[in-house]
């Protein structure tokens, strides 16, 4: 479809089918095969109309997946390119699903963020606020200082460093945080950025002869989010850089608020002095996701998109997904748009087919003796030896070590796994059990010997 922009300089006419391309070829590059059948051929570019590009997609589930995977603001980055123009992206869904969307069309807005707003290239995610984020015990703490640091910038907590494994809501506090203070002031700047891109913008501006103005976008702003601090590792430049500019954003009482995937004392290859400076505000740890919140995750995103979903699906997907709350997500997505494009019922059994490449089947528990074997064999003792009275540290530690393996590998309970190593009385294995558990998490050569048994065990 050919059609005419009106407020281009020059009219002209604009091929919406190859701008599309052009965007799925950006954006979307990195998908398999399958991902892109199912969520992307379905879009297309409707319309462009007073800078408005209007896309139309199946229903409201892809854009919640569009959202959802922060392909938005990627996507208005090409348009914008495309159309040299800032684009505002509007949804038309083609499908009209009842309960679930009243409104033929949902705009979303770019507006809060006009152009003179910073947010290095970064727009903050609308579905990232803190009344979408379900807390329990493991994340309470680092929402509520977030939340302080948002509504009272700069003062209560600072600097707030925040660290937890992947998926666990890292980016969406952040997140948050920059869409509660556009909120309550949209002249506000603030410079969300994540590790490996200021690291790139650094050497960009290195090289374009520019770095005046990379800092000063910095220094202008009234908070830094810095997301993945871990990509500074090894970066010795950036973190020099990094380090002017958070000293002199933390002496003019600016919030600071930075992300990690592992403590700061942990943060090696980065300089002492940046730590010690991550250290000297609010420490904040976000834990494994209870089965309480995966599950009230779950029903909150069911209740935002107003859809049906079984309580015991519910309940099957927070059982088997449980290290990481974007994959969580990801399975209810996933299972809604199949159900709703293909017509199935959700079912249990119709859910785990959906669901059988992202829950990996549990492990079987493992026969003992295999595992007695595997220990004889790796230290190169008799099972004799290895099962004997004799407590000699030459013996002690295989013991020990197949004792942990009993326990992560097994559901026999302390007694059993004593009585199997023949040793008299259940607290014996609890402690082999503490011991080499405390042993893996300080010593990474036990811990790739440890990895190494268990997939020798499972390869039996
Ligand atoms: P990280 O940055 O730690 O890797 P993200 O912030 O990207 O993780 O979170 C992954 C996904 O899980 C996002 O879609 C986010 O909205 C969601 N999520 C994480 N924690 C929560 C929570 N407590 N409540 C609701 N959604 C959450
Ligand atoms: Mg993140």
């Amino acid at each position: 479809m050919w059609i005419n922009i009106k407020h281009y300089d020059t009219m002209q006419d604009i091929n919406l089918e190859q701008i599309w391309n052009k965007v799925k070829e950006i954006v979307f590059s990195n998908l398999e095969t399958q991902t892109l059948d199912l969520w992307v051929s379905p879009i297309a570019i409707k319309e462009v109309k007073d800078g408005n590009v209007i896309l139309s997609l199946p229903n409201k589930y892809f854009s919640d997946w569009l959202i959802a995977n922060n392909y938005l603001a990627k996507i208005k980055e090409v348009l914008d390119i495309e159309l040299k123009n800032s684009v505002e992206i509007e949804f038309e869904y083609i499908q009209d699903i009842k309960d679930i969307n009243k409104e033929q069309r949902q705009k979303v807005e770019f507006e809060y963020m006009p152009e003179k707003i910073f947010v290095l290239k970064e727009i903050f995610n609308p579905e990232y606020t803190f009344e979408n984020f379900i807390t329990d015990e493991s994340n309470r703490f680092a929402k509520a200082v977030c939340e302080t640091a948002a509504k009272q910038p700069g003062s209560a907590y600072n600097p707030i460093f925040i660290y937890a494994p992947v998926g666990l809501g890292k980016t969406h506090l952040l997140h948050a945080v920059g869409n509660k203070m556009l909120e309550l002031s949209k002249k506000f700047r603030i410079a969300y950025i994540t590790a490996d891109r200021f690291v790139n913008e650094y050497i960009q501006s290195l090289q374009n002869n520019k770095i005046d103005s990379f800092r000063s976008k910095f220094q202008n702003a009234i908070a830094l989010l810095l997301d993945d601090v871990q990509f500074l590792i090894g970066k010795e430049k950036s973190q020099e850089e990094f380090f002017h500019i958070f000293n002199i954003l933390f002496d003019n009482k600016k919030q600071i608020i930075i992300t990690s995937d592992r403590k700061p004392q942990e943060l090696k290859g980065i300089e002492e002095r940046l730590i010690s400076r991550f250290e000297w505000g609010v420490i904040a740890d976000i834990g494994r996701p209870s089965l309480e919140l995966r599950l009230a995750i779950l029903k909150h995103k069911t209740q935002r998109q107003r859809v049906y979903v079984p309580d015991d699906v519910l309940r099957y997907i927070a059982e088997n997904i449980t290290e990481n709350i974007r994959r969580l997500e990801g399975a209810l997505i996933k299972i809604i748009a199949v159900s709703i494009t293909e017509n199935i019922p959700l079912t249990i059994d119709n859910v785990k087919d959906m669901l059988k490449d992202v829950i990996e089947p549990k492990p079987q528990p493992v026969d003992i003796q295999k595992i007695i074997d595997v220990v004889a064999e790796e230290f190169k003792l008799s099972k004799t030896e290895l099962l004997s009275k004799k407590r000699s540290d030459a013996l002690a530690l295989p013991r020990q070590v197949g004792m942990y393996l009993a326990k992560v590998m097994t559901d026999l309970s302390y007694a059993e796994i004593a009585e199997n190593f023949k040793r008299k009385d259940h607290t014996t294995s609890y402690h082999a059990y503490l011991k080499i558990k405390n042993l893996i998490s300080s010593n990474p050569y036990y811990a790739q010997l440890i990895n190494k048994m268990i997939e020798k065990i499972r390869s039996r």
